[in-house]
């Protein structure tokens, strides 16, 4: 049997107990490649959150009295053991998000190393000793964990997303309360028993399976003491106001609607291998480049290459080999996509290219959720194709020819998380870099991910950092002290 047609076993991690029933109703998990059911997912609510919480709650003092040096080197098992199950988590992988397990294990290789990455700040937490005062008043700032902090995220890289926030989070000596999507409830399942391998004591990570409703209440948990968010922009500010009687903080990881700028110089075929490697998740990323900004020079060029990548994206069972692209998450999703593309088709937002359907593919698969890869040309920068987030895999291209109106342009959406420039010029690209409006710029490169450094969006795309020493302070508060 396949991975995808075996059933698929949801649970939560409370403390020491690993549950399979919940308070809430029943979910039933498809397999978005067939939309065939493989698992039940019981939602959980008010009863495990409250459970959950406290648990962490009582977790924080062992956590603390590890140390650092001790909750090092529980991290750094922690890894091992996450390493050493790379085929448990690809085994799931396909089954429950429709990504292709081709380069999945890439996936749980690039999780290992953000986790790794956290194993070495866990021991270097420190302040600062401020300029004595003249008295000879000694003033430092301490760097204190949050206590329990609350990780809610999406579906549309399960282990990635746990392992940007997680390991920070506990090597900054806090625990955690995890709720992740309900669509994708199986990753961070096996996450919560790795932690447990690793010698995590329990209590520190939890883990809550539930929908809107159990995120809401971990929002406003009075003993969640700061929220990791990975999501969209209208949950993010529904949690703003939810959290605001607290005046609750928050770490938001948004949308985006990153481009891609080429210039006259670039390398027109990296460009294009760039662009069209996105679709690997269907454009279901953060980060997908979805607006192609193309010089009138090598518009033309960069179009047909374009169309000629995109006819070699393999469409299909993301549990095949060679497929490079698997179908959308869920049926309202793929219906979204397309209301979206005929909404755009229908205003003239842009011309079609390619796609803008539903692929032709063998009967097994006529009921899973796809939509082909689709390419708009002369897109209006202004209309809804130039301005929203789509988190499909349609592209949008923009010919241009003047600086000013090209970064004018790029600039103009609500939201600012990546952008991509392509040029052989060290000014051009300096000069662009500054000028773009995003948390990150790459030159002549794709986003990396790399965990070392920053990554977090500018305006509608977020707050705050996960990533490198800014990731670690996410999830630190400062606390001055006074010794006279
Ligand atoms: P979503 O906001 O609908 O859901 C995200 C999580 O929030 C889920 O666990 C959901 O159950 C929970 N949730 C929903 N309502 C809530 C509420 N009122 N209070 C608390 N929790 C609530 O997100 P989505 O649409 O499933 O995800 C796609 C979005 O995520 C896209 O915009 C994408 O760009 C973004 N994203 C951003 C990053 C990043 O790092 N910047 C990474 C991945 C995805």
């Amino acid at each position: 049997m396949s991975t995808a047609t075996t059933p698929l076993v949801s649970e939560m991690l409370i403390g020491d107990d690993i549950l399979t029933g919940a308070s809430g109703p029943t979910l039933t998990h498809h397999y978005a490649a067939t939309g065939e059911p493989n698992g039940e997912v019981p939602l959980g609510g008010e009863p495990e959150v409250a459970a959950a919480v406290a648990a962490a709650k009582a977790a924080l003092p062992a956590w603390e009295a590890l140390g650092p040096v001790e909750r090092r080197n529980r991290l750094a098992r922690l890894a091992e053991v996450v390493e050493s199950w790379t085929g448990r988590f690809e085994a799931i992988a396909s089954a429950e998000t429709g990504m292709p397990k081709q380069g999945f294990a890439w996936r749980v290789r690039l999780s290992c190393e953000w986790i790794r990455t956290y194993v070495g700040y866990a021991d270097k937490v420190g302040g600062d000793v401020t300029a004595s005062a003249d008295d000879g008043t000694l003033e430092y700032t301490r760097l204190e964990p949050y206590g329990v902090v609350g990780i809610i995220i999406t579906w549309n890289s399960p282990l990635l997303s746990l392992c940007m926030k997680i390991p920070a989070a506990l090597a900054a000596g806090n625990t955690v309360v995890v709720k992740p999507s309900e669509l994708t409830p199986y990753t961070p399942a096996l996450f919560g028993r790795a932690c447990l391998e690793a010698g995590i004591p329990p209590g520190v990570v939890n883990v809550v399976v539930g929908g809107a409703e159990a995120g809401e209440v971990l929002t406003v948990h009075p003993d969640v003491e700061k929220v990791s968010f990975t999501g969209g922009l209208s949950t993010a500010a529904a949690m703003m106001r939810s959290g605001a009687a607290l005046v609750k903080p928050f770490c938001f990881e948004l949308g985006g609607k990153s481009a891609y700028t080429v210039f006259p110089d670039a390398d027109v075929d990296l460009a294009v291998t760039l662009a069209s490697k996105e679709m690997s998740n269907a454009g279901q990323s953060c980060k997908f480049g979805s607006r192609l900004f193309v010089h009138d020079a090598v518009f033309d060029e960069y179009r047909e290459k374009l169309a000629a990548a995109i006819g070699r994206v393999v469409v299909g069972d993301p549990e095949d080999t060679g497929t490079t692209m698997g179908p959308l998450i869920t049926r309202g999703a793929q219906e979204r996509v397309l209301g979206f593309v005929e909404g755009a088709r229908g205003r003239g937002d842009g011309q079609v290219l390619l796609g803008g359907g539903v692929p032709q593919l063998d009967t097994r698969l006529r009921h899973g959720y796809f939509v082909e890869p689709t390419v708009f040309t002369d897109v209006d920068p202004a209309s809804p194709l130039g301005q929203d987030e789509i988190f499909g895999p349609v592209f949008g291209m923009f010919r241009w020819s003047d600086e000013e109106t090209l970064v004018e342009q790029v600039n103009s959406t609500k939201f600012g998380l990546s952008n991509y420039v392509h040029t052989r010029d060290l000014r051009t690209a300096t000069r662009m870099v500054h000028r773009l409006k995003s948390g990150t710029v790459y030159v002549n490169d794709a986003n990396r991910r790399n965990p070392g450094a920053p990554f977090g969006g500018f305006r509608a795309s977020g707050i705050g950092s996960e990533g490198g020493r800014r990731g670690l302070e996410e999830f630190l508060r400062a606390k001055t002290v006074g010794i006279a």
